[in-house]
């Protein structure tokens, strides 16, 4: 079988070329001609010898997951349903903004962690990625991205000058990527670790640390093992203000309670490229929104250096909860700025498509057979 080069961080690219008899210094040259120029045609890479790229052409591709939906939402929020094989897809989220443009990436297919309130926890778990289809993700949305802005950069020499410099600007449309999207990333950890070090790898995509975002649903070990192998943006999915709101809402919250949590982030700011941690929280009308739970919530993460983003709850079919009313998500925020901390309220987008925060489905064939047992439970209750 042939080897996906697009997986390959720049160590193991290194090896790859050595153990073909090639100088080392060919890595640095595929993987400009891979994550740059978004090539996966080895024919097209004209610094490579004639005879490395007839080998490689026999022995390695350069391939991302296949595209089995592309939508884009009215107000520019982008998302791409991608094949992963036998029966499974996961979902790219491009969000752009004026300032920025943010790629939220897939680390499963499905999830274990069965947080109450999200579409993807709820359909059971299939498989980890592998990294070239997590690193694909990328790969993928930046070369569909920036030919989309060549397209317009035609159109716009026929046009004006000014409209043409403004479209080159966009020629890196991707600025931050953040592990949000299906899945769980800790729980995919070297996959995910070697993505990430492409992302960061100046011959890939020259990203900065802080600029990446991992988001976690609380993986203590996890958290500890990325603050010494790949330090990056941290991002908490705290969403209740205690241990027993927390065991139902994150499950995962059984096996490493708040108080193990909190002190891994402490461990973890020392290393960060960020002086402090993102806590992430869901508005969950009258579960976890009322200003004594603000209050809660401010008194326990007082000795964390962090951010609060209030995520103003998703809905998705079938789902028990709802989100909190503008007025009551703004109660919350002031409670717990009135205690010190800074909160900011994430703007839902792309939500005509589905594409918002924990709506994220794709397709996934349950390994776990959650789904079947919750019928099952639903049936005999
Ligand atoms: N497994 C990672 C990534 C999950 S998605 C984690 O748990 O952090 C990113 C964020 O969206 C998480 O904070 C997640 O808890 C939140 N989320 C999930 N479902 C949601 C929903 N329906 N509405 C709003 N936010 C949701």
């Amino acid at each position: 079988m042939s080897i996906n080069l697009l997986g390959l961080d720049s160590r193991a690219l290194q090896a790859f070329c050595t153990g073909l008899g090639e100088r080392p210094y060919r890595a640095r040259q595929l993987m400009r001609w891979m994550h740059h120029a978004g090539m996966d045609d080895f024919g097209t890479m004209t610094d490579v010898s004639k005879p490395l790229r007839e080998r490689l052409a026999r022995e390695a591709v350069v391939t991302a997951p296949a595209v089995l939906r592309d939508t884009t939402a009215p107000d520019g929020t982008r998302k791409w349903l991608l094949d992963v094989g036998t029966g499974n897809a996961i979902e790219t989220v491009f969000i752009p903004e004026p300032s920025r443009g943010t790629l939220c990436i897939s680390s499963q297919a499905g999830c274990a962690l069965a947080c109450s309130f999200c579409s993807t926890g709820q359909q059971g778990f299939n498989r980890n990625l592998t990294a070239d289809e997590i690193i694909g993700q990328l790969w993928l949305a930046s070369r569909v991205l920036r030919s989309d802005a060549a397209s317009h950069v035609e159109i716009a020499t026929r046009d004006t000058a000014a409209a043409c410099g403004q479209a080159l600007a966009n020629d890196r449309p991707i600025s931050n990527v953040v592990m949000m999207g299906m899945g769980e990333p800790l729980a995919n950890f070297d996959n995910v670790v070697t993505a990430l070090r492409l992302m960061l790898d100046d011959f890939a995509y020259g990203l900065s640390r802080r600029r990446v975002t991992v988001s976690t649903a609380g993986l203590v070990p996890g958290i500890d093992r990325l603050r010494d192998a790949c330090p990056v943006a941290l991002a908490v999915s705290l969403h209740a203000s205690n241990d027993a709101l927390r065991n139902e809402l994150v499950p995962i919250n059984r096996k490493y309670p708040i108080r193990e949590l909190l002190a891994a982030c402490l461990r973890y700011i020392e290393k960060a490229p960020r002086d402090f941690v993102m806590f992430e929280y869901a508005m969950l009308a009258g579960v976890n929104d009322s200003p004594p739970h603000a209050r809660e919530l401010a008194s326990l993460v007082k000795e964390v250096p962090c951010k609060i983003n209030l995520i103003p709850f998703n809905p998705f079919p079938g789902t028990r909860y709802q989100r909190s009313s503008p007025a009551g998500i703004d109660r919350f925020r002031e409670e717990l700025m009135q205690a010190g901390l800074i909160a900011t309220v994430r703007r839902t987008r792309g939500d005509e498509i589905a594409a918002a925060c924990g709506q994220l489905a794709g397709q996934v064939q349950d390994r776990t057979r959650r789904k079947r047992r919750r019928n099952e439970d639903e049936t005999a209750g």
